[in-house]
């Protein structure tokens, strides 16, 4: 079968691969321990499940309108409007199962052949796949292991011109877990107000937020009308496999990713969407038990990280992911994750499945057990010291 040529341009997520190979192993009978995936490894809140059971029994079995119900867009609206300081209504707002698609659609929508888009790198790989899919060229603005993981502003200023049609700015970030300060926000939105420019804000870990209040660029002068903030309950809720997540963006762009999402989803699932409206309304102790196992586990992760040898991890502000420098131990970023695997049976990314600028780093993801950290930080060592003796 001959695929069309714009399958050649399109990416993924190697996460989804690595996941493949160790499970692979686990089949062979090999124990790995899974830092690779992004995924939080606690339940799906009780009260979430309850709601969607009771749901389904209620008739939650049916199509949607396209872009959500109304129950869960005026939940979404309310609540970004609390917590990042401006008015949406729930016209503004499109629910997608999960918030990939909400990337997916908004560079579909966006970005035509030859157009730039300015995005991270490192960065999350589908903003890359899914510019070059459209025919786009990304311009990727470096973020800087010396700098927190913050991009220089003289160089993102470079970047941005006439051609560009999207800013994309991820904070807390994957894969470094860095998080943009407010006069990183404000730069981005100068240039985006001088040259007309629409952003992409992937706000999905604003909730993963270790010091600090999170700012969100739409909360500055002029910016909401142009941003589009993508969200979701994955990582927030621990609801990956639930499928939910939406973007709030003005009305005029809102009926657009709509139709989108009525040209290939119809809509997201009922039930699912019955539990987001409990996961905001309810209680949500629960989000911040969660927060405070991120933190405490972030504490040992890179901790442990550091006392390996040619290893070098800065601590991540956001997120539940650490980006080692292991330059020191003079192997390229690819081998060594497959080296870690395995070796030492512990899955984690190599920092080039984030883009070129992450080569001599690797990507842990820390949403795993404490127990499980420790083992796997114990078997990297034993193996990494391995190489070097
Ligand atoms: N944005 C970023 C930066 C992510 O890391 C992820 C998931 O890993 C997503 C968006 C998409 O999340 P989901 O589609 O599960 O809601």
């Amino acid at each position: 079968m001959k695929l069309a040529s714009r399958m050649n341009n399109l990416g993924t997520e190697t996460a989804f691969e690595v996941l493949v190979k160790a499970r692979a192993l686990e089949a062979k009978g090999r124990d790995i321990i899974h830092l690779e995936v992004g995924e939080p490894d606690f339940a799906t809140p009780e009260n979430v499940v309850n709601a969607a059971v009771e749901a389904l029994h209620k008739g939650a079995t049916k199509y949607t309108p396209s872009a959500g119900i109304p129950e869960l867009r005026a939940a979404i609206a309310k609540r970004v409007s609390e917590t990042r300081g401006i008015h949406v209504n729930p016209d503004q707002v499109v629910v997608t199962p999960g918030a990939k698609p909400i990337m997916f659609f908004l560079i579909l929508a966006l970005v035509d052949a030859g157009d730039e888009v300015v995005t991270p790198n490192p960065g999350f790989p589908i903003y890359e796949s899914m510019v070059r899919f459209t025919g786009g060229i990304p311009r990727f603005y470096r973020l800087r292991e010396e700098n927190n993981f913050r991009f220089d502003p003289d160089e993102f200023r470079t970047l941005v011109n006439e051609k560009t049609k999207l800013i994309i700015l991820n904070s807390p970030q994957n894969p470094t877990g860095g998080v943009l300060e407010e006069s990183d926000l404000k730069e981005i939105a100068e240039l985006a107000t001088k040259y007309d420019i629409p952003v992409l804000a992937d706000e999905i870990y604003w909730q993963i937020l270790y010091d600090g209040e999170y700012k969100s660029i739409a909360s500055l002068p002029g910016m909401q009308e142009r941003t589009i903030i993508l969200d979701g309950f994955s990582k927030s809720y621990a609801m990956t496999g639930w499928r939910l997540g939406f973007g709030v963006m003005n009305e005029t762009l809102a009926p657009h990713i709509t139709r989108l999402m009525t040209n290939s989803n119809s809509c997201t699932s009922a039930l699912t969407q019955w539990a987001g409206v409990e996961a905001l309304n309810g209680p949500q102790e629960s989000v911040k038990k969660m927060q405070q196992a991120f933190r405490e586990r972030r504490d040992v992760i890179v901790e442990g990280m550091n006392a390996i040898p040619g290893f070098r991890c800065t601590m991540p502000r956001g997120a539940f992911y650490v980006f080692p420098n292991i330059m020191g131990t003079g192997w390229g970023s690819r081998k060594m994750a497959d080296y870690i695997l395995n070796e030492a049976g512990v899955a984690c990314l190599s920092g080039t499945s984030f883009g070129e600028y992450g080569e001599g780093y690797l990507r842990f993801s820390y949403a795993n057990s404490l127990e499980n950290i420790h083992k796997a930080l114990g078997r990297i060592r034993e193996a990494v010291e391995k190489i070097q003796d």
